[in-house]
């Protein structure tokens, strides 16, 4: 395998949104604007009730997929067309924006940890208006593989040792692995070629990618390549593998509306102003 080496480095940065709850921004941030065709990876993780409780209040989305991955503790969903939903711990939701929806994400706890990740991936100009969509992935539903001794993987989307996530039909073909390493333990992972393609360390530190060696909460960016290896040092290690095929258009962006232009920008708050969403 031609193994990609890791092209740049980023670590996080602190902020908030919603109605103030505290993250770590790690993509969409001055450091990394956009991995094309990833928009955003925020990290929210935290047992204090009072960074998280506040949750994020009935907010829009229209032109690309909001991606969460709960780690620890309960999140609900709701949004204005009557969906709604549970995120619990080790579950996913993958939900296609498209033309738009109104939605509120709020957390279903008053205390104790609240940990997870929301990625945003960009939607191909010719699907950025099509209907709303909804993955909704209990944990029970999402493989678990041992492709290396030490080396435990949970395969969301993407294909890893002949396992398939129940990530379907999303234009950017994604990879999206959580994996957990032992001490010492390796991994080598083929990607599609010509993906984009990070990982971040989420837990633990000394995690060696290509030939760099990552910290905790730090984000490797792999060059151009077959796949990645992966080896954790003295201590456990979990990282998040994510690769996704780029899209190549032009970008317009203003807060949760991700179009091609400044008039689709104008088109969707107009819309939202009129209730069309
Ligand atoms: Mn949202």
């Amino acid at each position: 395998m031609n193994t990609r080496n890791v092209a740049r480095r980023v670590r996080g940065m602190p902020t908030s949104d919603g109605a103030g709850v505290k993250l770590t921004r790690v993509i969409g941030q001055p450091a990394l604007d956009m991995l094309d065709p990833f928009l955003l990876l925020d990290e929210f993780g935290t047992d204090r009730a009072e960074d998280y409780i506040a949750g994020f209040p009935e907010h829009p989305h229209r032109g690309f997929e909001t991606v969460t991955y709960m780690l620890d503790g309960r999140m609900r969903h709701g949004d204005n067309q009557g969906n709604s939903g549970l995120l619990t711990a080790g579950s996913v939701q993958w939900m296609t924006a498209g033309r738009g929806i109104l939605h509120s994400e709020m957390p279903e706890q008053e205390e104790g940890l609240m940990r997870g990740f929301q990625l945003w991936v960009n939607l191909p100009a010719k699907d950025k208006m099509t209907d709303p969509r909804y993955q909704d992935i209990a944990p029970e539903r999402i493989p678990e593989v041992r492709p290396a001794d030490g080396v435990h993987v949970r395969v969301i989307a993407g294909t890893l040792d002949g396992v398939t996530g129940p990530v379907s039909g999303v234009a950017t073909e994604p990879v999206y692995l959580d994996i957990a390493l032992e001490p010492g333990a390796e991994i080598s992972v083929p990607l599609p070629q010509g993906h984009n393609a990070f990982a971040y360390v989420f837990d633990g530190e000394d995690v060696t990618a290509g030939d760099d060696t990552l910290a905790h909460r730090e984000l490797a960016v792999f060059g151009d390549g077959e796949g990645v290896t992966l080896k954790s040092g003295a201590s456990p290690a979990r990282v998040l593998l994510v690769a996704g095929k780029p899209l190549n258009e032009p970008v317009a962006r203003y807060g949760p509306f991700v179009m091609n232009n400044t008039r689709q920008i104008h088109e969707a708050i107009a819309d939202l102003q009129a209730g069309r969403f």
